[in-house]
């Protein structure tokens, strides 16, 4: 069923956008991409912000505008270089897509990054948020963003009910962002709401004494501020048991790599795979091997057990040292493959779990004589 979207009074956004606007001059955060109009940088920062906590962000953003300072160095690098800078940054398909679509810009245009919305919308990874962030900040053209801290914002300010968690909810924020839009100033406005999310009209515990709005605010004046915005109840997170393997060849070991799109597109890691239900998992361990990769290899020994949560799913994997017997490698799902040596594992994109077996990993292979 669509959600009814109400008209806003002019009066009740002139007041929002008023107050807004002067609270966002005065108090904002000096954030390093706000110190710039380039929708290179603005572009650079908002893919990063998504899903993202701006204290995380901000190292990435540095390292990533040094190496990468505009649209054809970043188009120029190889992939393994930009993944290693996002390393630990996660939701690795958008340093993958921003890596095409500069490719892209530099082919159809030389470099120069669209300032029309159907022209950046069909870049790789350009959805509504990430055109509207940037055609508002760079080009002050009136596009409403809306993220999560938007919508929790208004949510609260408007008492709307739509879960925030809901796609087919998202139209109706949508409609209201576009409603109370500052026309004249369309990046600060949006910049403005994003803040406010952020630091006062935050989940658990809104500042509503500070807010800006709060002379406007249905959920304030109701009592009604822990009640929004809500959401609907997800599944649980999936929790997948695994498999890996250090194969050990002449002084070296086995990294392959995982596949171009998907799950942790693009990074490294030790062969392996799931663990079937009432599998012996050092047997598993030597099956996922060779299904994976072609090689028969003899369970040495277990030397870590690491859990991680991702996003979207927890994995437990149990890590074994191995050693090749026989076989040249025949991949069989991953995108490619690399003998490497310990000092050259540093600059391979890993992913966490693998990050979090590298302690044992180096304590065990000086036991191997593995340099
Ligand atoms: S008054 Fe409170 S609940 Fe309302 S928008 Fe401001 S911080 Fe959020």
């Amino acid at each position: 069923m669509a959600a009814q979207v109400a008209t806003l009074s002019p009066d009740l956004c002139d007041g929002i956008r008023r107050q807004l606007g002067a609270w966002y001059d005065d108090l904002k955060r000096d954030l390093p991409w706000r110190r710039t109009g380039d929708p290179y940088a603005v572009w650079v920062s908002e893919v990063m912000l998504q899903q993202t906590q701006v204290k995380t962000v901000i190292p990435y953003y540095h390292r990533f505008m040094t190496l990468f300072p505009d649209v054809q160095h970043l188009a120029r690098a190889n992939d393994m270089t930009i993944l290693k800078v996002w390393e630990g940054l996660g939701y690795y398909t958008r340093a993958r897509n921003l890596h095409r679509a500069a490719q892209q810009i530099v082919k159809v245009s030389g470099g120069e990054i669209p300032s029309q919305w159907d022209d950046l919308r069909q870049l790789p990874g350009v959805g509504d948020y990430i055109a509207a962030a940037v055609l508002s900040i760079a080009h002050r053209q009136p596009y409403a963003v809306v993220d999560g801290n938007v919508k929790r914002v208004l949510a609260r300010l408007l008492l709307m009910a739509v879960p925030v968690n809901q796609a087919s909810g998202h139209k109706a924020y949508q409609a209201m962002a576009d409603q109370l839009l500052d026309h004249s100033n369309p990046g600060r406005h949006n910049q403005a709401m994003m803040e406010l999310g952020a630091v006062i009209c935050t989940p658990k515990t809104p500042s509503c004494g500070q807010c800006p709005v709060h002379s406007f605010c249905e959920a304030r004046r109701t009592r009604q501020t822990h009640c929004y915005p809500t959401r609907t109840r997800r599944a649980g997170v999936p929790h997948k048991q695994l498999v890996a393997g250090v194969v050990l060849k002449n002084g070296r070991f086995l990294l392959t790599q995982r596949p171009g799109e998907g799950l942790l597109a693009g990074l490294w890691e030790f062969p392996g795979g799931l663990l079937g239900v009432d599998e012996d998992s050092a047997a598993a361990c030597a099956s996922r091997i060779e299904e994976t990769t072609g090689l028969k290899v003899r369970v040495e020994r277990h030397i870590a057990a690491v859990r991680h949560a991702y996003t979207h799913f927890k994995i437990h994997m149990e890590l074994f040292v191995c050693v090749w017997q026989q076989g040249r490698v025949r991949l069989n799902g991953p995108a490619a493959f690399r003998w490497v040596s310990v000092a050259q594992l540093e600059s391979y994109p890993l992913h966490k779990a693998v990050h979090k077996a590298l302690p044992a990993l180096r304590h065990h292979l000086t036991r191997f004589k593995v340099k």
